[in-house]
């Protein structure tokens, strides 16, 4: 039996065992740093409290509990060693006959990796709940504000990025903001709450058509968003932003901008871009290594049409993760491989509760009917019946009641920006010198 060593179970390593699980001919050995899949698209609704950890993961034992020939292993894979085929983890070397790598990407900050602490990314669950942490808190700070100007600090929010997520995420906390928490506190008018989409291009959903950019434009300022276009960033500190020659003054920052592919293409062989992909054949295999494959965000593979670089989507690394387990199977067989062919089927953004834009082929759709397809979309694609009925239901009851129920703040001491911090100082200042 060939044993295939699958590293990373995203939306292509989960592609891959997915495919081979099913064949009894190879041992399949699925390793993951984390002990669950996580359905990326759907964490920025963890960010601003509208589903929980659980409604958007799923354990990577319970999908292959059905099939003896895939093995799990929660474990990070530190380094590749090509020469002797073996992969090494925090715990132990294990060999391979085939290698699929699919590692993804994590948050780049082009260079400046200190920005991190005052404005986390979205990539993990860990990051989505500090987020939500983030925004939920600075409510809380802004009620209990003695100073005007520290209250409206807190009222201002910026997300750096106007891709999907960034999009989607400032239309959520807007309409969080402006309906959501409306009445909930008493000190402060959530109406004055300010969100800020930075975006350093011209136009915010680049790879998008201009029809539906400028659309998807119109629906962010309708929920109260200020849309800021070729502004880049260039200094984030604990209390806002600075870009070109203006500031942003703001309690929470947030990034969705620039990422950088998986650490471990440093082990092999090739070329690797700007955001750290490495080059791969047209049948996903590393030059010079016909037994390891790399997919999805980790990799940088051209079009075979359009002859441009495709862009870091799920659809991108399942697709490849298929043809990864066809091209394996039939190495063994002793059959020839297939070329990679990216079948476009379209992409999507959703701004607030009931609006998106949504492009498949020539057809460019935008407002409710959007929603309601993209909706579909991410049902579709959501693995488990469990996870599936929770989130529709959740929705359902966000829509017609207006109340996100996942708004506890996880962190008990407000740790995020100590400087703008005054309920402590006005304490300590009222508290009675010992002397
Ligand atoms: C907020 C957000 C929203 C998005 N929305 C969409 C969308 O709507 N539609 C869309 O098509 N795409 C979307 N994307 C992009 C999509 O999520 C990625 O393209 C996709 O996840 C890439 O899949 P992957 O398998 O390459 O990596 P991932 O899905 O990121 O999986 C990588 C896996 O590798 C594991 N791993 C990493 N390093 C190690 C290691 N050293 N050892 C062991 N395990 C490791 C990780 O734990 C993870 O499970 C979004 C991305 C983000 C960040």
């Amino acid at each position: 039996m060939k044993n295939i060593v699958i590293v990373g179970a995203g939306f292509g390593g989960l592609s891959v065992a997915k495919t081979l699980c099913r064949n009894n001919s190879v041992e399949v050995t699925l390793i993951d740093e984390r002990n669950y899949h996580l359905f990326i698209p759907l964490l920025y609704q963890v960010a601003v409290g509208a589903l929980s950890p659980d409604d958007v993961s799923i354990p990577i034992r319970s999908v292959f509990a059905r099939y003896p020939n895939v093995k799990v292993l929660k474990e990070a894979v530190d380094s590749i060693d090509l020469r002797n085929r073996r992969v090494i983890t925090c715990v132990r070397a294990i060999s391979y006959d085939y290698l699929v790598l699919a590692c993804g990407a994590r948050h780049a900050y082009f260079g400046n990796d200190d920005w991190e602490q005052y404005a986390p990314g979205l990539k993990t669950l860990e990051q989505a709940l500090e987020i939500r942490d983030r925004i939920l808190d600075a409510f809380e700070q802004a009620e209990a504000a003695i100073d005007d100007v520290i209250k409206r600090k807190y009222l201002s929010f910026v997300v750096v990025g106007g891709g999907p997520t960034g999009v989607e995420l400032s239309g959520a906390i807007a309409e969080m903001a402006h309906s959501v928490l409306r009445k909930d506190f008493r000190n402060i008018d959530l109406q004055t709450t300010k969100v800020y989409l930075v975006e350093a291009g011209p136009r915010i959903l680049a790879s998008f058509s201009e029809t539906s950019s400028k659309q998807a434009m119109r629906d962010l300022q309708a929920l109260g968003v200020e849309v800021r276009t070729s502004l880049a960033v260039t200094h984030v500190d604990a209390g806002g932003i600075q870009a070109l020659n203006e500031r942003i003054d703001a309690g929470t920052v947030i990034w969705a901008a620039g990422v950088r592919a998986s650490d471990l293409n440093r082990f092999l062989d090739g070329e690797i871009d700007r955001q750290g992909r490495i080059a791969i054949e047209p049948d996903l295999s590393v030059k010079n290594h016909s037994d390891v494959f790399v997919i999805g965000d980790q990799a940088y593979c051209l079009d075979r049409k359009t002859h441009k670089p495709l862009g870091g989507l799920a659809s991108v690394a399942m697709q490849q993760g298929a043809l990864v387990a066809h091209n394996i199977l039939a190495g063994i067989k002793g059959q020839s491989r297939r070329q990679f062919q990216y079948y476009d089927r379209g992409q999507a953004a959703t701004i607030g509760k009931c609006r998106a834009v949504v492009e498949v082929g020539i057809f460019k759709i935008n407002g409710f009917l959007a929603w309601i397809i993209w909706l579909i979309i991410h049902i579709w694609f959501l693995m488990g019946g469990v996870n599936r009925i929770a989130i529709i239901l959740k929705w359902f009851w966000i829509y017609i009641a207006n109340y996100q129920m996942d708004r506890i703040i996880l962190a008990k001491e407000w740790r995020f920006y100590p400087a703008l911090r005054p309920i402590r100082k006005y304490k300590e200042d009222k508290t009675p010198s010992k002397e």
